[in-house]
Formats: C-alpha cells, sequence, structure tokens
C-alpha cells in the first residue's frame, strides 16, 4: 500500500499543553476584552497566532546553543554565521540584527532618503513603515490575480512587471533607491514569487542602475514552492535554487524568526563592500558592535546551524504538507479559505463564514473569538480592526478583505493538531447561522490599535 506522508523528524523534548473548558474560556475571552493578545499563552491549547519565533528548535542548534562565544568583538559565533551566510545565500559580507524590522530600519537609513519610491510586492507592515517613518512611499506592484482570493496562480506573490515599468517610466530614476521583493508574499497570503519573476525583476534593477534587495524571512519556503511548481527547477537541489535567487540580490533583508527556525534574531547581507561600511554605521549605533549586532553568541550559532537545516528539502517538505494539511481538510468541509494554500498559514475569508455579521460588527474579529471559545485555538484578524482608521478622517477603513489567520509554526505541532485545529473551525462553521452579532470597540489606541483594542460582544 501506498505510504502515508510522515515528518522528517522526531520529538526528543516536548513541552505540555492543556485544553480548558469552554465556560473558563468564555470567562478568559470576556477578561481579555475580546482581543487574543490579551490572553496568557497558558491558557491557549493551539496557538497559531504567528509562526514568527515559534518554530522547534533542532537537537543541532541546541548543541550549537552551548558552543556560543559570547566575546564583544571578533566573536567564532559571529565568523560561523558569516560563514553560513556566505555559503548558503552567497554573500560576502553581513551584518546581525536583533530581528526582521531593525535589518530594515539599519539598511534603509542607508539607501531611503524624503520623497523617494520604492516599488516592491506588497510589502511587509514593518518595511512599510520603516519607508513611510522616512517620508517616502512604497508601491504595490503585486500582480493583479493576488486579489482573487480563490483564483489558481503557482506565484500569486510575484511583481507586475508592466506595474514596475511604469514606476520607472513616471518617476524620474534618482527617487527610487531600490526594487523590493519579499519572498513569500507574507501580506498577500504566504504566496511563492517564482525564479522568473525575479530574474525579470533583476533586469528592470539593472537597465535602470538600482539596486535589487530581497526581503528573505521565507526564502527557503519560497524554494521549495520553486521547485516544485517551476518546470526548470525541478532537478535542483534546495541549496541550488537558494543561491540562484540571492545571485540577482544586492542585498537582503532577514527575520531570523521565520526561515532560520530560531526564537530571535536577523541580519542584513550585502554583496557590496561599500554598502556594507555606510550600514555599519548606523548597525553600530541602532543594534551593537559589527560582530554581534544585538545578537548574543549562541543565537548566531542557532541561526548559523537553522539557515542550513531550512534550507534542506526533506524539512520544507514537511513544513509545507502540514500546512497543506489542515488547508485540504478545511476545504473538504466547505470551510471558504483562501487559494492556492501559501507557505506558513491559512487564511480563513471571514465575510464569506459570517456572512450574517456586518462589516460595522467585525465579522474576521468575531471569528477568531469564536473559534477560541469553541476550541482554544488562537489565529489573529486580518480585517477592518487591523487596518485602523483613516489618518485623516478618522473613519473605519475596510479592506477589501476580513481574514482570520492561522500561522502554522515550524516543527511544533503534529497533524493531529491540525486535525484539532480543522474540527473547531467544522464546528464553528456549522453553527454559522446562529452567529448574528459581532463585535463593538469600547477602546483603541490612535495606531496599531489591534494589539489594545478592547472590544464588548454585541
Ligand atoms: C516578520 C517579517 C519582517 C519583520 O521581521 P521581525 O523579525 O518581525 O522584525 C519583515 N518582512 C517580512 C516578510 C516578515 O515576514
Amino acid at each position: 500500500m501506498e505510504f502515508p506522508f510522515a515528518e522528517s523528524y522526531k520529538i526528543k523534548m516536548v513541552e505540555p499543553i492543556k485544553r480548558t473548558s469552554i465556560e473558563e474560556r468564555i470567562k478568559i475571552i470576556k477578561e481579555a476584552k475580546y482581543n487574543l493578545f490579551n490572553i496568557r499563552s497558558k491558557h491557549v491549547f493551539i496557538d497559531l497566532l504567528t509562526d514568527s519565533g515559534t518554530g522547534a528548535m533542532s537537537h543541532n542548534q541546541w548543541s550549537e546553543m552551548m558552543l556560543g562565544d559570547e566575546s564583544y568583538a571578533g566573536a567564532s559565533s559571529y565568523y560561523k554565521m558569516k560563514n553560513a551566510i556566505k555559503t548558503i545565500l552567497g554573500f560576502e559580507h553581513f551584518l546581525p540584527t536583533h530581528q526582521g524590522r531593525a535589518a530594515e530600519n539599519v539598511l534603509f537609513s542607508v539607501l531611503i532618503k524624503e520623497g523617494d519610491l520604492v516599488p516592491g510586492n506588497s510589502h511587509f507592515d514593518t518595511t512599510k513603515g520603516h519607508i513611510e517613518i522616512r517620508k517616502a512611499t512604497a508601491v504595490d506592484c503585486t500582480i493583479d490575480d493576488a486579489n482573487d482570493t480563490t483564483k489558481y496562480h503557482p506565484f500569486k506573490g510575484n511583481v507586475d512587471i508592466n506595474k514596475l515599468k511604469k514606476v520607472f517610466e513616471n518617476n524620474p530614476v534618482e527617487k527610487i533607491p531600490f526594487i523590493i521583493v519579499t519572498i513569500t508574499n507574507n501580506t498577500s497570503g504566504g504566496q511563492p514569487v517564482s525564479m522568473q519573476n525575479i530574474k525579470e525583476v533583476k533586469q528592470i534593477a539593472d537597465k535602470y542602475k538600482v539596486k535589487l534587495v530581497i526581503d528573505s524571512a521565507r526564502f527557503a519556503e519560497n524554494a521549495y514552492f520553486i521547485k516544485t511548481r517551476e518546470k526548470a527547477y525541478e532537478n535542483k537541489s534546495i541549496k541550488e535554487i537558494v543561491k540562484e535567487i540571492f545571485s540577482y540580490a544586492d542585498a537582503m533583508t532577514m527575520s531570523s524568526k521565520k526561515d532560520a527556525i530560531v526564537n530571535m534574531g536577523g541580519f542584513i547581507a550585502m554583496k557590496d563592500e561599500k554598502l556594507f561600511k555606510e550600514a555599519s554605521v548606523f548597525n553600530i549605533l541602532f543594534e551593537g558592535f559589527i560582530t554581534y549586532g544585538g545578537m548574543s553568541g549562541r543565537d548566531m550559532n542557532a541561526l548559523a546551524q537553522g539557515l542550513d537545516e531550512a534550507t534542506e528539502f526533506d524539512y520544507l517538505e514537511t513544513r509545507i504538507k502540514q500546512v497543506e494539511y489542515l488547508g485540504n481538510l478545511l476545504l473538504e468541509y466547505g470551510v471558504p479559505i483562501l487559494e492556492p494554500i501559501g507557505g506558513h498559514a491559512i487564511f480563513v475569508d471571514a465575510l464569506k463564514f459570517l456572512p450574517n455579521v456586518s462589516r460595522e460588527e467585525f465579522p474576521a474579529q468575531t471569528l477568531a473569538i469564536e473559534l477560541f471559545i469553541e476550541g482554544g485555538v488562537r489565529g489573529v484578524e486580518i480585517g477592518a480592526i487591523m487596518a485602523d482608521r483613516d489618518p485623516i478622517s478618522r473613519e473605519n477603513r475596510f479592506p477589501e478583505l476580513e481574514l482570520v489567520r492561522l500561522a502554522i509554526p515550524r516543527r511544533t505541532y503534529t497533524n493531529n493538531h491540525m486535525q484539532y485545529v480543522a474540527a473547531t473551525i467544522k464546528n464553528v462553521y456549522d453553527r454559522r447561522n446562529d452567529i448574528k452579532k459581532g463585535v463593538k470597540i469600547v477602546n483603541e489606541a490612535p495606531v496599531l490599535r489591534h494589539f489594545t483594542v478592547e472590544l464588548e460582544k454585541l
């Protein structure tokens, strides 16, 4: 008989998790003012709030932790990380930072000036924030298909080359310091970018002599999709694909909490020594001396090891197939989700799931609350609460989609946990017609309100 798919690792250390009762959870969520960020992790059974920094390290990573060199300058851990970045990613120079947004802060301090334009594919929110705080503009050039939640496109994260060309044709090139490509495209649902597309973007960058920067948080997952969906790469190893991706980039920023499978850390890597020297000044100012930059030696060691593990096919196959497994169960139950299934998360379409809850009553947040009450599963709203109010009119903004994101931590849960999550969602789906009322805001911050918002059930 055919073998079922089995994980490419076994478990050596476990962390107990506990289920609370429905009655307890009704009380807990009320006390948390219906904001899932206010719930203590011990009250969550399956935590799918984020895949950032929540992965499980391997025994090799833990043993690397013991070998960390905590010297201020010239630590062996720095050289271990430098070597991994050179051999796996192909960059000559790098700077450690405490996480991904710090890498953006340092690099953009060199590259961006007021009035600049930075075209790319659905910039991540911290990336956009670091562009806008410098009074520059992030220009979204993602392909239109990314907005269609059910249309199949193998590389829905792609940059629309015509939109990108227009940005260059309609603006002075001095105003465009670089193009940024995010792999996978987090904001559009963990959707990959094809090698072909990266090459075409690189041609435009070369034509106009601007840099290509890759926001690389999930670069390994992107390489897996290239291998399995782009014909020319089916016989290439993940490490070969990764090398080729970065051969087209002048620099990369990295949130190591994702595809380096560590709990904290980040870096910038670049080819040009001049850029490295310029960025070093800001790194020393914001992060720390260039051989540690906000990271401890042990964490740099674990990161170097994590880069090697994350670029192995077996690991990636287990990872992506687990996300797919959850997605396929939900599709089987008829639950509306974003398709095709992305690399790190499932996105439930709350407008289709809860048609009786009006947009003013925040259907995605309502659904996230119901999932917690039903099964102790924690997801996150990506909808009108997260979208904040319009800065000028102060009216609520209603984005095209109301989503609940279920992000899957790396190597952390089993497929039985995924079955449990799917059953939780199915149970809520079965009683969806009884859910007619949502929530209202009773207290909110002026920006990034979703983290601290206080709500009441209607
Ligand atoms: C997480 C992330 C970042 C920011 O990294 P942090 O480590 O959270 O600061 C930037 N870009 C992308 C695509 C990300 O997913």
